[in-house]
This record gives structure tokens, sequence and C-alpha cells, in this order.
């Protein structure tokens, strides 16, 4: 079994998008600038947000992080979003989700300026997505999780996919990325009968439940490629905290030919795509001759 190593192909798609931030400034071009919202006390927030924020700084993309508290007035952080939007080396907002409960979620996303949307999360780009636009900015797990296989050479064309998992960030958008690269696509779900049974078709297995350790190797065909999207927080019974995704990877590994491991799979790929994202916005605001080529 071979480890889709996601720190080590974030970090080539990191110094990728690194060279392009250099070729800018060589030109004169200011750095772009990804402006994030941080609201509320949600420790896991916090913590992506600080690893955004370092990835940003490796490759010389500015960021400004707006920490707000959570009664912060909802009129108050759509102004900033607006002040960011009126900003011309701001070309990536990222608000962190989930924000706290009685915020309206798809309002405040609403005012995002759709050019400077560093996740997809809209629904005039996630539109422009699913009609095939190839100039459309794509959402940054999905997408990370087709540059890491494209980096180990896998070719999703006329391979049976099963996603597990349909959200709107993850499951669904994969799907339709997937299904744009030639694979066949089964999309499962906390309704669908005969999970393992379905799962066990697939050349890939794509796991985005959110349930720690879930998948075991009964619901993958041998051989197949595992790509375990699930970020759990677990408490272990020695009191100490673990990270785990949703697949168990001792049971896994033994008869997967891929797997990523969690931590160090999806996720450092999720955030190198938040950084080509806020580049690649940058391009094509400021119209620039920059080519966004960063395949292997
Ligand atoms: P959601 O909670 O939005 O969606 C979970 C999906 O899993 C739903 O479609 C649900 O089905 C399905 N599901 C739940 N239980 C079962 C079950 N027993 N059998 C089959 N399907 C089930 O989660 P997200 O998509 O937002 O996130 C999924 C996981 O990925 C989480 O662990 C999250 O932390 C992680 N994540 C990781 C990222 C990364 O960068 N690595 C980025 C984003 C998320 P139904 O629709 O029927 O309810």
């Amino acid at each position: 079994m071979q480890i889709l190593d996601g720190k080590q192909t974030a970090a080539y798609y990191r110094s990728k998008v690194a060279l392009k931030v250099e070729e800018l400034k060589k030109n004169g071009i200011a750095a772009p600038r990804l402006a994030a919202f941080l609201i509320g006390d949600n420790i896991a927030s916090a913590m992506y947000i600080k690893m955004k924020e370092k990835a940003c700084a490796e490759v010389g993309i500015l960021t400004r992080t707006h920490v707000l508290d959570a009664k912060t007035p909802e009129a108050e952080i759509i102004k900033l979003i607006k002040d960011e939007n009126a900003d011309p080396q701001t070309s990536g907002i990222l608000v962190q989700l989930p924000l706290p409960k009685h915020y309206d979620e798809k309002k405040i996303l609403s005012y995002i300026e759709p050019s400077k949307d560093a996740d997809c999360f809209l629904p005039q780009n996630i539109g422009h997505m699913f009609l095939g636009d190839e100039t459309t900015v794509l959402p940054c797990t999905p997408l990370g999780v087709m540059k890491l296989l494209k980096y180990y050479k896998i070719d999703v064309a006329s391979k049976e996919v099963c996603i597990i998992g349909r959200s709107n960030i993850v499951g669904k958008p994969l799907a339709f990325l997937m299904l744009k690269d030639n694979a066949t696509v089964t999309m499962c779900h906390s309704k669908t009968r005969d999970l393992k049974e379905v799962a066990k078709r697939a050349d890939i297995l794509v796991a985005a439940i959110g349930r720690a350790k879930m998948i075991d190797s009964s619901y993958v065909k041998p051989g197949a490629v595992v790509v375990d999207v699930g970020i759990n927080h677990i408490e272990k019974p020695d009191g100490k905290h673990e990270t785990c995704g949703d697949c168990d990877f001792e049971s896994v590994s033994k008869i997967a030919s891929y797997m990523t491991p969690v931590p160090g799979g999806v996720g450092p790929m999720t955030i190198a795509m938040v950084l080509y994202n806020t580049l690649y916005n940058y391009v094509l605001i400021k119209k620039l001759d920059i080519k966004m080529d960063i395949e292997p």
C-alpha cells in the first residue's frame, strides 16, 4: 500500500504558487491578499485560519484576518466584507464556517464579490462550475483531492468512483469534478441501501462522512484507492485526544493500493488550494498574463 502523502504534495503545489507570486513581484505587481473572517470562538476554525495564514506567508500571499467575537453585529461583518470587495489587493475572501448559530450564513456569504470567492461557496461560482466554465474557481477540498490523485498519476477516467457523503462543499462538487474527468460516479449517503456492497465496487473510494473510523476493510475492494476526507477529533480510552479520518486506517491500509492518512492527507491539500484560488482570482481580476499551470 502506498501512502497518498498530502503534506508532500501540498508542499509541491505551494512551491508552484510561490513561484507565480514571485513572478508577479518581479514584474512590479503587488502580491495578492487573502482576507479571512474568523467569527466566534470555534477552536477548530481558529486552527484552520492559523494554518492558512502560515501557508500564505510561506508563498508570499498577504493575509488580513478579521477576528470578530460572536456578538459582532451582522451589519458590521457585511461592511468589512464590502471593504474587502473594494480593496484591489484582496483577491480571496473566506468566511470560516461554521458561523455561530445566530448568524444567517447564506446571507453573510452572499456579500462576497463572486470574483473574490476563495472557496467556490457562492451559488454564482457553483453554477459556473456545474455548467463547465473552465475559468471559474473550484472548491478547495474537491480540487485538492483531484490534484492529489493527479500528483500520484492516478487517472480517474473510466474508473468506478464511489463517494460517501453528499455535502455541498465536499461530496457533490467532488462528484462533479470526477465526472468531468470521465469517472463513473456513485454518490452515497446516510440513506444508501447496502452501502458496503456499493462501496466495494469502487476502484476509487472517497469517504467524506464525518464519522470517525466508520469505513473498515469490509467496505473496500482489494487494490482500491481510498481517499479519506474526514477529520474527526476523538477521545481515546486513556483520555488523550486523537485526530482521525472516516476510515479505520489500520484495517483499510491492509487492503487498499493507495490511501490518504489523516492527518497529512486531504487537509494540507485543501489549504494549498485556498492559496491557489487566491492567486487564480487575482490573475483573472487583474487580467494578468500569468499561466496558472501548476501540474507536476
Ligand atoms: P456533512 O456533515 O455536511 O456531510 C456528511 C455526509 O455524510 C452527508 O451526506 C451524510 O448523509 C453522510 N453520512 C453521514 N452518516 C452516514 C452514514 N452512516 N452512512 C453513509 N453516509 C453518511 O460533512 P462535510 O462534507 O462537511 O464533511 C465530511 C467530513 O470531511 C468531516 O469529517 C469534515 O470534518 C471533513 N472535512 C475535511 C476537509 C479537509 O480539508 N480534509 C474539508 C471539509 C470537511 P446525508 O446527506 O444523508 O445526511
